[in-house]
């Protein structure tokens, strides 16, 4: 099955293709086959990952998964959310909004630092399919004073890990995958495809 994956993000273009490389889905990127990014102005991680499906399933004619994520810090009260790709204003300037994160929980102890990785998966098999597969994940952590870690990207130098005592950026990606928000989205999603045939 040949599938467009709606993202030009560097980081989970090798997560998904990493998580999806023992299926039998030819999955290829928007980006090569000339696809710009759609505008997210939705208001939910579920809005928005279906308006890039749908953008990717029109400009390609193929089916499409898209996945749309973000960061829930609990002492802002959700956010950056949606927003967090552009937290800091310019999209995908991860350090500048690892900095601004910092910034806002500078004066929240230690106990109040909760947060989670929230991730919405979708399959559309084409830009008018009415009934959208949706599948969700999540990933419980909480937010450090400084970054740790080189691997992965976005928040993960600043994403504390309990059970793996250590960020998600010193974590090896297989091991991140395993238990990521993304992985559990994408495994219940590979999951439902495989019943469906
Ligand atoms: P999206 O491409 O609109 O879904 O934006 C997702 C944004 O959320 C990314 O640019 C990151 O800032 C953040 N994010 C989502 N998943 C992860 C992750 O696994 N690690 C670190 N940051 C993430």
């Amino acid at each position: 099955m040949r599938i467009v994956l709606a993202s030009n993000n560097k980081g989970k273009l090798r997560e998904l293709g990493d998580l999806l490389e023992n299926h039998s889905i030819e999955l290829i990127p928007q980006g090569e086959l000339d696809i710009p990014e759609a505008e997210e102005d939705g208001l939910s991680f579920v809005e928005n990952a279906i308006l890039k499906a749908r953008h990717a399933c029109s400009l390609s004619g193929f089916p499409a998964i898209a996945d749309d994520s973000g960061l829930e810090v609990d002492a802002l009260k959700g956010a950056p959310g949606i927003h967090s790709a552009r937290y800091a204003g310019v999209h995908g300037d991860d350090t500048a909004n690892n900095h601004k994160l910092l910034e806002a929980l500078r004066n929240v102890p230690n106990e109040d630092r909760t947060a989670r990785f929230q991730c919405v998966m979708i399959f559309m098999r084409h830009a008018k399919d009415p009934t959208p597969m949706v599948c969700q994940g999540s990933w419980e952590g909480r937010i450090l004073r400084e970054p740790r870690g080189e691997n992965g990207f976005g928040y993960d130098p600043l994403f504390w890990v309990p059970d793996e005592n250590a960020t998600a950026a010193e974590l090896a990606s297989a091991v991140k995958n395993a238990q990521s928000h993304r992985g559990k989205a994408l495994h219940k999603l590979m999951r439902r495809l495989t019943e469906h045939g």
